[in-house]
């Protein structure tokens, strides 16, 4: 185990007094110091919005890429250098809204990635703007006679795009996210931590009351599988009354992308000798010349 004092910045956090964004950056430490892992080992890729500023808050590699595309420069880094233990962080708007198309497609492609989803049902960043998950109804200075779409399912989305881990965690219960967040960097393959995230100034509604209520953990469930894809497809569904937190699915030893790509069998591509790619190239010219 490393001291998770390595991990932090000269940075302060400029969120809001008790936002939820506190309890993910301290249990992304934690768990990164309980893999025992360096700042030199990992890179946190964002997009835009109040989570998004992690990288700045975090002392390791960081990207801040633009608004939704942060999979895309993470997938793009992990073929780049497949030795580094990648986290991919933004919120809800940016992981399901803006970065959708490429929530789906990341799912397809299995990298080893850790995708955390910091999901507060609102746009916090540029002031409360309903988002892809705030529940239909919820009024907002965008949709102040209740959002008319219904919300999406984040769990059920990934499930049925096929993701090989999906699991929920709770700002309000570090010490539970950070164990689930070393579950998930652990993962060999795509893995969604979507992390319940109260905005404690836009979002009156999904407060830390409100999710203390109906949150309850399925790792505690004696007898629960989380490879059983049937009993995990019926959690995935609940919302409102009860909301499972934990591992909800986990298919093990699917093979992840980078280890299907022939170019990468030679060790990472950063380590390659440049001659190789010389070598490629000059053969595609002479192909075509
Ligand atoms: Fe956090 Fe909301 Fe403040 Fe943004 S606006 S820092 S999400 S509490
Ligand atoms: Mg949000």
């Amino acid at each position: 185990m490393s001291d998770m004092k390595l991990f932090t910045s000269d940075e302060k956090p400029t969120w809001c007094p008790a936002c939820g964004d506190f309890g993910i950056l301290a249990s992304l430490k934690q768990a990164f110091a309980g893999l025992d892992l360096s700042p030199h080992d990992v890179l946190l890729v964002s997009g835009i919005g109040c989570g998004s500023k992690m990288p700045y808050y975090m002392r390791a590699n960081g990207y801040d890429a633009l608004h939704g595309r942060a999979v895309p420069v993470a997938t793009g880094a992990r073929l780049g250098n497949h030795d580094l233990r990648i986290v991919v962080i933004s919120g809800d708007g940016d992981g399901y809204g803006i970065g959708g198309n490429h929530f789906m497609h990341v799912i397809r492609r299995n990298p080893d990635l850790t995708h955390v989803v910091q999901n507060n049902q609102v746009y916090g960043l540029t002031k409360g703007q309903y988002s892809p998950t705030s529940d239909k109804g919820y009024i907002s200075g965008t949709s102040p006679d209740g959002a008319i779409e219904m919300q999406i399912n984040p769990i059920a989305l990934a499930m049925a795009s096929g993701a090989t881990f999906v699991s929920r965690g709770f700002a309000g219960d570090p010490k539970h996210l950070t164990q689930l967040l070393m579950k998930a960097v652990r993962h060999r393959g795509y893995a969604l931590v979507d992390v319940l995230q109260p905005c404690v100034t836009y979002n009156k509604v999904n407060t830390y009351d409100w999710y203390r209520g109906r949150v309850y953990k399925i790792d505690d469930e004696s007898g629960y599988d989380p490879s059983d894809y049937d009993a995990a497809w019926g959690r995935a569904k609940e919302w409102e009354e009860r909301i499972p937190i934990g591992v909800i699915y986990q298919e093990e030893g699917r093979p992840t992308y980078e280890e299907q790509v022939p170019e990468l069998q030679a060790g990472p591509l950063f380590r390659q000798p440049v001659e190789r790619p010389r070598e490629l190239l000059e053969s595609i010219k002479r192909e075509f010349i």
